[in-house]
């Protein structure tokens, strides 16, 4: 057991007596739980390997899952990165500080306790003030995963760090909910064309248009069956998951009524007592699912997917939270924008457990029902 220390920094104008005391135990070799503007990070500092370790055993992560390094400068991308291409810094000037974390040759510098002993690195400047201004007064750059133990759902509040980690890191700074509710957009700029590792709060729509060129989608990065390790190891591993099995549904979502009586049909058939189920819903769809008795966790309006990410995981956190529920059941989303993040988020959290309506296919191996 570690003694955790709670502090709570205002995000708007973060006291710099408190964030101090933070950078001191990064600084000290210690572990930060921190907000960004996706979710919460578990921190230490990149160049010390027995610090970076104790981020993996606090969160029971397997050593072969490389962290993201968060900075505040470009000169720290110099410093952790062997080789900055054109395109790379072109990304940097436009969309940092923000959510997309770059894949780029790793410098020397950076111990392999933090890329799983790849050549490549993650590197990214979080939009946070709390999170930069940890990062400035550590000085040093801060090697971190999301703050939540392996394979539960991310934290987007201090509550679920807390719920997770206590006991377990030094500090967990509590800044209120993070703005995304998704993680950064990963992409793999080593490769030509750059790959997408992982989609997150920053639309890949937007990186290809300031690319100017293709990015490639491979079905791992729509959370369609496992990753290619060699590419991104993190991705093999359960995700995201609630304890409680949970189903997505897919379907056609032009008619949302229609789509609607398909889930509830759905639910009626797979689930052994439907009154034990919840559904995972839209705000356009909820009356629907309310109608024919069923419950309902209410993820956000289709019309504005931001919200629907900034709810999603403390709503599969949630499931696991309600007593009189056993499994639950998600709608899906169209793979625009921050919907191909979502999408990624509830199959993989869901184990690949999809249902595409209409017989349908979602172009996987693993997308096949459950039963
Ligand atoms: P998390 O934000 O908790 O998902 O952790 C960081 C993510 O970045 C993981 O999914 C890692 O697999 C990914 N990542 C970090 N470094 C690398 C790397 N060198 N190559 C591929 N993926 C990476
Ligand atoms: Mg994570």
């Amino acid at each position: 057991m570690v003694e955790t220390r709670i502090l709570k920094i205002d995000p708007e104008r973060p006291d710099p007596e408190l964030v101090r005391e933070a950078a001191e135990v990064i600084r000290r070799g210690g572990t930060v739980a921190f907000p960004t503007e996706t979710v919460y990070g578990l921190g230490a500092d990149t160049y010390n390997p027995s610090a970076v370790m104790k981020i993996f055993e606090a969160k029971r992560r397997p050593a072969d899952n490389p962290l993201i390094v968060h900075i505040a400068d470009l000169d720290q991308l110099f410093e952790v990165a062997a080789d900055v291409p054109g395109e790379a810094l072109a990304l940097a000037r436009k969309f940092w500080p923000g959510p997309l974390t770059m894949l780029l040759r790793k410098s020397p510098r950076v111990p392999g306790e933090v890329t799983a002993k790849r050549d490549t690195v993650a590197v990214r400047m979080p939009a946070h003030p709390v999170a930069l201004a940890l990062i400035r007064e550590s000085g040093v750059p801060i090697a971190a995963p999301s703050a939540n133990l392996a394979g539960r759902p991310s934290p987007t509040t201090a509550e679920h760090v807390v719920r997770d980690l206590y006991g377990r890191v030094d500090v967990i700074i509590d800044s209120g909910h993070t703005l995304y509710g998704v993680e950064s957009t990963i992409v793999d700029l080593t490769r030509d064309p750059p790959v997408l590792l992982r989609p997150g709060a920053m639309p890949v729509e937007e990186v290809r248009r300031a690319l100017g060129k293709d990015i490639v989608i491979p079905p791992f990065a729509r959370g369609l069956g496992m990753a290619d390790v060699a590419l991104a190891p993190g991705m093999k591993y359960r995700h995201y998951a609630p304890y409680k099995k949970l189903t997505v549904v897919e379907g056609d979502y032009s008619d949302l009524e229609a789509y609607a009586r398909g889930v509830i049909e759905v639910v009626r058939r797979l689930s052994g007592d439907a009154r034990r189920a919840v559904v995972l819903c839209s705000s356009e769809t909820r009356r629907y699912y309310e109608g024919a008795g069923l419950r309902t966790i209410e993820l956000g309006p289709r019309s504005n997917l931001f919200v629907v990410a900034r709810n999603l995981f403390e709503s599969l956190r949630l499931i696991d939270e309600m007593a009189d529920v056993d499994e639950a059941y998600s709608e899906g989303f169209p793979e625009q924008g921050l919907g191909l993040a979502i999408m990624n988020r509830l199959r993989k959290a869901s184990g690949f457990s999809i249902i595409r309506l209409g017989g349908g296919d979602v172009s996987s191996p693993a997308g096949q029902a459950p039963h």
